[in-house]
C-alpha cells in the first residue's frame, strides 16, 4: 500500500460513484449526471488533471515493467456522453506501447458465428498492458436488450434464448470477470451518465459545427427516442453486475472536465491497489552488472569521463546499489 496523500483524495473522490454490490439501482433517481465535488471548480481542474495524467504515466510504466497484472477498462455510455474525449484526455500521458483501445461496433458476420463473449475475449489485455474497451461486452445486455432483433441475429439455439436470457448473461459476465480478476486482470467499469438535456445540446453542436457532422447520424436521434428503455437497461445492468471484484462506477458526464477527472481517478485507484513495482535484479546479477561497469569504464577514451552518466550527476553523490534497491543506504535517498 502507499502512503501517498493523493491516494486518499482519489479514494474519497470516487467512493460516492461506486455502485454498491448487491444494491438495486434506479439510475435517474440515484445518480445525478450534473454532480461535481463540492468546492471543486472547473478552473482548478486543469492542475488536477495534470497531476492525474502524471500519476497514470508513472503507474503505467511500472505496470508494464512488472509484467504481472493487466487492466481492462470498460467504457459504457449513450451517444455523446464523452467516451472518445475521456480516452483522449485521460490517456494522453501514457506510453502508447502499453495501451490498446478497442471500439466495438455492430458485430460482423464472423463475430455472430461465435458465442457472444468471443470477440471481447480476443481483445483482452496482456499482462503489463491496459486495454480500453470503447463500448464493451455490456452492449450484449444493453443495445441487444433494447433492440431484441440483435439477439435474433446471434443465431442462438432456441433453448438458449427466451425467458431468463438477461439474468443468465449477467451471471456469465460476472463469472467471466471473476475469472479474469482471479488471474491477475483487473476489470475497471465506467458508466458515463449523461442527462437527456445535455445529450440534446451535444447533438445540436454536432449538427451546427461542420467539423463535428461526421460524429452524428440520424440513427443517434432514433436511439434517443428509446431513452427510458436505456435508463431501465442501465439500471438493471448496474444492479446485477456491480460485483466486489469488478464494481461499476457511475461517472457524472454532464460536465466533461469533471467526468475526465473521475474516470482518471478510478483508473489510478485501481493501479494504486495493484501497486506495481519495477523488477529488482538479484545480488548475483547486480554483481555481474558492476563487473561490466568496470570494463566499460576502462574503455573511456582519453579525456572522457569514465562514466558519463555519473559525471553528469556530479554533485549528487552516486548512491550505493543497496540504497537504489530500497534497503538502508546513505542519507535520505527516498523520493
Ligand atoms: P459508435 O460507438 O457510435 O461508433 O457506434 C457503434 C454502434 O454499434 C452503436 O450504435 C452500438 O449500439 C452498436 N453496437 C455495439 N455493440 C453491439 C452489439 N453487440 N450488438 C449490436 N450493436 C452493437
Ligand atoms: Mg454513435
Amino acid at each position: 500500500m502507499t502512503d501517498d496523500p493523493r491516494a486518499k483524495r482519489i479514494a474519497e473522490l470516487i467512493a460516492p460513484l461506486r455502485v454498491k454490490p448487491g444494491s438495486q439501482v434506479d439510475l435517474p433517481h440515484d445518480f445525478d449526471p450534473a454532480y461535481t465535488l463540492k468546492g471543486l471548480k472547473k478552473k482548478d481542474s486543469v492542475g488536477q488533471m495534470e497531476t492525474g495524467i502524471a500519476m497514470l504515466a508513472d503507474y503505467q510504466a511500472r505496470l508494464a515493467a512488472q509484467d504481472t497484472y493487466g487492466v481492462l477498462v470498460c467504457l459504457q455510455a449513450l451517444d455523446a456522453a464523452g467516451k472518445d474525449g475521456t480516452i483522449k484526455h485521460v490517456m494522453s500521458g501514457v506510453n502508447p506501447q502499453g495501451v490498446q483501445v478497442h471500439s466495438f461496433k455492430v458485430p460482423s458476420s464472423e463475430e455472430l458465428n461465435h458465442d457472444y463473449l468471443w470477440r471481447y475475449a480476443q481483445r483482452l489485455p496482456a499482462r503489463g498492458d491496459i486495454a480500453i474497451f470503447n463500448r464493451s461486452h455490456y452492449e450484449e445486455v444493453l443495445v441487444v436488450r433494447v433492440h431484441p432483433e440483435n439477439l435474433d441475429r446471434q443465431k442462438l439455439p432456441d433453448e438458449c434464448k427466451g425467458k431468463g436470457v438477461w439474468e443468465r448473461r449477467y451471471r456469465e459476465i460476472n463469472d467471466w470477470e471473476r475469472y479474469l480478476t482471479d488471474n491477475g486482470f483487473k476489470v475497471v467499469k465506467l458508466f458515463l451518465n449523461l442527462s437527456r438535456e445535455e445529450q440534446r445540446a451535444r447533438f445540436l453542436k454536432r449538427i451546427d459545427l461542420p467539423e463535428k457532422n461526421w460524429k452524428f447520424s440520424a440513427a443517434d436521434a432514433r436511439e434517443r427516442e428509446r431513452w427510458s428503455d436505456y435508463q431501465e437497461a442501465f439500471s438493471q445492468m448496474l444492479s446485477a453486475t456491480s460485483t466486489p471484484w469488478a464494481p461499476w462506477y457511475v461517472i457524472p458526464a454532464d460536465r466533461k472536465w469533471f467526468a475526465r477527472i473521475c474516470a482518471g481517478a478510478v483508473l489510478i485507484d485501481t493501479l494504486i491497489e495493484i501497486d506495481p513495482r519495477y523488477p529488482q535484479v538479484s545480488e548475483e546479477t547486480r554483481r555481474q552488472l558492476l563487473e561490466v561497469k568496470q570494463e566499460l569504464e576502462a574503455q573511456a577514451p582519453k579525456g572522457a569521463p569514465a562514466d558519463p552518466f555519473e559525471a553528469g550527476h556530479a554533485g549528487q553523490p552516486a548512491r550505493p546499489a543497496s540504497a537504489r534497491r530500497g534497503s538502508a543506504g546513505r542519507g535520505s535517498a527516498g523520493r
